[in-house]
């Protein structure tokens, strides 16, 4: 027998969620966005079930060779454009659309010898001060790149630190609406956006997050009359079980001490599955229908839950850490963390299975 740990991603509801993200979005287009590797839960294996997207935000070339390769042929956008001007032939053999966030780029564009023109996202610095052209500038990059044979297309674009706000996007959007007019489309709305800011969706939408039934804010509650899905599940089983008396303590630091007797289980996750090393005594998990807490710092390979209001928990039972019950945004929030890093962190000794 393996140990007893696995993920499950659920397939279909992917396709869900996106549709969910249609209903929000109208005509707007979509951008899937599967960076960081379907966040977590491989490009190759879910790319299938968000089919209906209209296309494909990656990070890595690497990323975009693969979706190509496995028989994509719509639309590929490089988030954050190329790394090296040599990027460009691949960019051109792949017939993939890059952001534009930098002088050298638009040099190598320039100076690149390509069999077709490159479709670009020019990337307005609105504030976040990651990535960009800055505000006063901008006009003559476009003004720039309206004279490069090597441009397909331009679409503005922007990217918001704040869209999980009630007013977060205000400032960025009048920054990026003084160069909106009818020439060119537009493209700024992340997740957030997608859901609560409908006036940024304009010609395209780059959702991320809330394809995989995350919320964008870290807390479950702002989605949950969204109707998102889960699309992975972490799962163990309990290993071991005891009874234990007042003043006995749990785990490495003896970080938890009983207050008085309890019944706690050994569930086989630890941080080396990805499971997060800060979440502290009660973080919930789910067992038997019941929300049990983790008490004590979580170990390598296992963790331990209060299972004092569970009494018929046995060995073998059922412990899901995140999942189609529990809300990964509720163990992300307990740990301090959000539900994105959650997900990309899931480690490769975890047995994945995929699920329709
Ligand atoms: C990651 C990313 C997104 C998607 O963000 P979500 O919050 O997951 O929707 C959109 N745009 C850019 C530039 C990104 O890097």
């Amino acid at each position: 027998m393996p140990r007893p740990i696995s993920a499950v991603i659920h397939l279909q509801n992917f396709t869900h969620n996106l549709s969910i993200v249609r209903q929000h979005v109208g005509q707007a287009k979509i951008w899937s966005v599967m960076k960081a590797d379907a966040y977590g839960h491989s490009i190759q294996r879910v790319w299938h079930a968000l089919a209906a997207s209209d296309g494909f935000a990656i990070l890595d070339l690497d990323e975009a060779i693969l979706l190509r390769e496995q028989g994509w042929q719509g639309p590929i956008l490089l988030l954050e454009g190329f790394f090296q001007p040599d990027d460009l032939q691949l960019i051109d053999q792949y017939q993939l659309t890059t952001a534009l966030h930098s002088h050298w780029q638009l040099d190598a564009l320039e100076n690149a010898t390509v069999n077709s023109a490159i479709p670009v996202y020019v990337k307005l610095n609105s504030g976040m001060n990651r990535l960009g052209f800055r505000p006063e500038e901008y006009a003559a990059v476009l003004h720039r790149l309206s004279a490069i044979n090597n441009v397909a297309s331009v679409t503005l674009m922007t990217h918001f630190a704040n869209s999980d706000t009630l007013t977060g996007t205000d400032k960025p959007h009048q920054i990026i609406k003084s160069f909106i007019d009818e020439s060119l489309p537009v493209c700024i709305a992340n997740s957030g956006a997608t859901l609560w800011h409908p006036d940024t969706h304009y010609d395209w939408v780059r959702s991320g997050v809330i394809l995989y039934g995350a919320s964008p804010s870290g807390c479950w509650q702002d989605i949950a009359d969204k109707d998102l899905r889960a699309t992975m599940t972490l799962q163990s089983q309990i290993i071991a079980t005891h009874d234990i008396a007042k003043g006995e303590s749990i785990g490495y630091g003896s970080k938890f001490t009983a207050t008085h007797p309890m019944k706690i289980a050994t569930v086989a996750c630890g941080y080396a599955d990805g499971y997060p090393r800060h979440a502290p005594t009660g973080t919930p998990t789910w067992l038997n229908g019941m929300r049990c807490p983790i008490l004590g710092a979580i170990s390598m390979d296992m963790l331990t839950i209060d299972i004092s209001d569970c009494p018929e928990a046995k060995i073998g039972d059922r412990v899901e850490l995140w999942g189609k019950n529990l809300p990964i945004d509720d163990v992300a929030q307990a740990a301090g963390t959000i539900g994105y890093e959650l997900m990309c962190a899931l480690a490769k000794r975890v047995p994945v299975k995929y699920e329709n």
